[in-house]
């Protein structure tokens, strides 16, 4: 799938607003877009969904396989997010081994949807290694933002969608939840 093109950015900067590893945007990107939709007058993204996701178990991935399989496991579940959201969304490596997906104008049932699509997608596309099946799970968590018409926080935002995620995580890993 072609990279998508943040508009108002040269493609000479697009290497400053990727990850290097994994390919979607960085952490700076991230800030950018979100001080865009907070100039804006009218809250045209909303209602606006954000999706975290964290590997499960993955340092025993890295302890197991090494760092460079690490690596693979990572661009892997990268690539997966990037084929499963619409033109438009806004894939993130938040740090790590987690990942952000921005979605504006979308509504809870379609990015729960989606977010199941890239969960089973991950499970059922194991990596070989040295002859080895490795399996991995993604814990998932959704934060809401509806059509309300007030303009979100963002801040609000992220950390709902990082409950939602540990509420996965505590629920048993391997799961979709949202707040
Ligand atoms: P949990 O299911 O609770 O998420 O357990 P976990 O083992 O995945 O724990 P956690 O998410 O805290 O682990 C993240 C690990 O990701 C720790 C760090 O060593 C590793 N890591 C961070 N960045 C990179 C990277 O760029 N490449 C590789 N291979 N590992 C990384
Ligand atoms: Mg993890």
């Amino acid at each position: 799938m072609p990279r998508r093109v943040p508009s108002g950015i040269s493609a000479a900067a697009i290497q400053a607003y990727t990850d290097e590893l994994t390919k979607p945007r960085n952490r700076r990107a991230l800030w950018e877009k979100l001080s865009d939709f907070e100039k804006a007058g009218h809250p045209w993204y909303l209602p606006l969904q954000v999706m975290r996701f964290d590997v499960d178990k993955f340092k025993p991935i890295n302890d197991t396989f090494g760092h460079e399989v690490g690596d693979r496991v990572l661009a892997h579940v990268a690539r997966t997010m990037e084929a499963h959201t619409r033109e438009g969304d806004f894939v993130v490596r938040y740090g790590g081994d987690e990942f952000l997906v921005v979605m504006p104008n979308c509504d809870l049932e379609s990015a729960t949807r989606r977010a199941e699509g890239i969960r089973e997608n991950v499970v059922s596309s194991p990596l070989t290694v040295d002859g080895k099946v490795l399996g991995v799970t993604l814990s998932i968590g959704i934060a809401d933002w509806d059509s309300r018409g007030t303009v979100p926080n963002f801040s609000d935002l992220l950390r709902a969608a990082d409950k939602a995620m540990y509420l996965s995580k505590k629920n048993g890993r391997n799961r979709v939840s949202s707040l």
